[in-house]
């Protein structure tokens, strides 16, 4: 009999499956194509603990009770598919961990559906891409407290470790796992954009090759904006291709495609009434990068008139700093409100200063500047820009993000994120809004009300009585 099962060996199973497997776990792997399944066990595995399974019923015949199975496959319908097959065969008690991508409504559509079946159920994030399967994850389990004890050793010996811990915690009720997972996928994009958005600056405004970039991300990396997403960046930039010796960066086209996390970030974000332009923008940023071919016309179609002024590379390049780092920190300042008010409303129970700490290592948006937000995260401030502390960060940048974001403008480079970052950080500190402008409309054209900042009540006004 072996300790536990895992369905789907694309590339993040067979990397979760010998992670588990060299933890001293025996392991059944399950595959929809059996082809795949056989290269795996040829290829990959050596002396783990790894056995293939060819049928659902052998499969979970295989494994000790209570049965306890990982599902990596593709987000969606195949999780519904692969549950369904695996019903038949399953008895009360048994738990399925769900450790793909999904959307967090369709976990809390399973865990009532497997409830009523006798059936224990996790919404697991999983991020680290395949090294992190492989070597040590971020894992964000939600679902019962019962569930995750079922497991809860397993994950603490698979996840990444840092001198905070295991990268891996009780997130919290239903599908707080996966909410929890799709805003840091949320967060990811606004970072990756916001990055991106420097690059620009750097090669468009100051001229610099991929090289002398890669050098001064390499440079940022080891320092405050040390991340993974920083350490890659600086690596990207820097690699040449094979094929012509060029830095392979500059032959990638730049279309940047996405599975969706981004978006149900967004749209939950205007869903629940929480801001987080900066991930919204980022996701706007990739629907617009696709649109290469109408790029392409217009670009010849529109006259630019280039400034002349001659800038000192040392401060600009500082300046792009500052505002990266301002950028990111709003970014994840963003984030986590979205995630705080979802508790709430979703009654998840999220601990986040929890999040943040098991986002520390494994995950995509590891970042040194998690420890600071650490510092400053309660529940009772989830709003991280309501902190002094948060103030005087951002204040200290901001001289530096008008700069970059003028002399992006004046030289027609789009900054969505950073922009946004900034337009954001103005408005949440800004007592008056035009938004008494909006009532106003509001109210004329559709007698929609509004209230009054001298009197209290609702009021309506004829305006075309004017
Ligand atoms: P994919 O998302 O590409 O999914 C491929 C796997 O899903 C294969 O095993 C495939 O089987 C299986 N599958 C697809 N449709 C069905 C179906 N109808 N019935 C049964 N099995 C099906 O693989 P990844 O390894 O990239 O990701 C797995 C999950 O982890 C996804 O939810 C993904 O979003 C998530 N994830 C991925 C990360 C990454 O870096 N790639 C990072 C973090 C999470 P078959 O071989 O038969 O087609």
């Amino acid at each position: 009999m072996n300790n536990i099962g895992l369905i789907g060996l694309a590339v993040m199973g067979q990397n979760l499956a010998l992670n588990i497997a060299r933890k001293g776990y025996s392991l059944s792997g399950y595959n929809r194509s059996h082809e795949t399944t056989e290269k795996f066990i040829k290829e990959k595995v050596k002396d783990e603990k790894i056995y293939p399974y060819y049928d659902i019923k052998s499969f979970v015949e295989s494994l000790e009770k209570p049965r306890k199975i990982i599902l990596m496959v593709k987000a969606g319908k195949p999780v519904d598919d692969v549950i369904h097959e695996l019903l038949p065969y399953l008895d009360e008690g048994d738990l399925i961990i769900d450790g793909g991508n999904s959307y967090f409504k369709d976990t809390d559509r399973r865990i009532k559906v497997l409830k009523d079946k006798g059936i224990h159920y996790l919404g697991m994030g999983v991020s680290g891409g395949e090294f992190g399967a492989l070597n040590g994850p971020s894992l964000m389990p939600g679902g019962t407290k019962e569930a995750y004890e079922m497991v809860r050793e397993l994950l603490l010996k698979i996840a990444a470790k840092t001198d905070s811990g295991e990268c891996c915690t009780y997130v919290g009720n239903d599908s707080a796992g996966h909410f929890v997972k799709m805003v840091h996928n949320g967060i990811e994009y606004a970072i990756m954009q916001s990055i991106s958005e420097v690059y620009d600056v750097m090669r468009k405004v100051l001229k610099l090759t991929s090289e002398e970039i890669g050098d001064i991300f390499e440079k940022w990396n080891n320092g405050e904006l040390n991340s993974f997403l920083m350490e890659i960046s600086y690596k990207i930039m820097k690699h040449k291709d094979d094929k012509t010796g060029k830095p392979l960066v500059e032959l990638i086209l730049d279309e940047a495609e996405q599975k969706g996390t981004g978006k149900w970030t967004a749209e939950t974000s205007l869903d629940l009434g929480i801001p987080t332009p900066s991930l919204n923008l980022a996701v706007v940023g990739r629907t617009l990068s696709f649109f290469k071919d109408d790029r392409v016309r217009l670009s010849k179609m529109v006259n630019r008139n280039y400034p002349e002024n001659a800038l000192n590379k040392d401060d600009v390049v500082e300046d792009l700093k500052n505002a990266l780092l301002f950028s990111v920190f709003s970014s994840f300042s963003q984030g986590m409100w979205l995630i705080s008010e979802a508790s709430k409303v979703y009654g998840y129970g999220i601990d986040l200063k929890e999040v943040l700490r098991i986002w520390k290592g494994g995950c995509i948006i590891r970042a040194r500047l998690l420890d600071f937000l650490m510092e400053i995260i309660s529940e009772d401030n989830a709003n991280l820009l309501l902190d002094a502390k948060s103030v005087k960060f951002l204040e200290e940048k901001i001289d530096a993000v008008k700069k970059v974001t003028k002399l992006a403008k004046d030289n027609y480079i789009p900054m969505l994120t950073v922009n946004a970052s900034l337009d954001y950080f103005y408005s949440m500190s800004e007592e008056n809004l035009p938004a008494n402008l909006i009532q106003g409309q509001r109210d004329y054209f559709g007698a929609h009300t509004y209230k009054r900042i001298d009197m209290d009540g609702i009021f309506h006004t004829e305006w075309q009585q004017d």
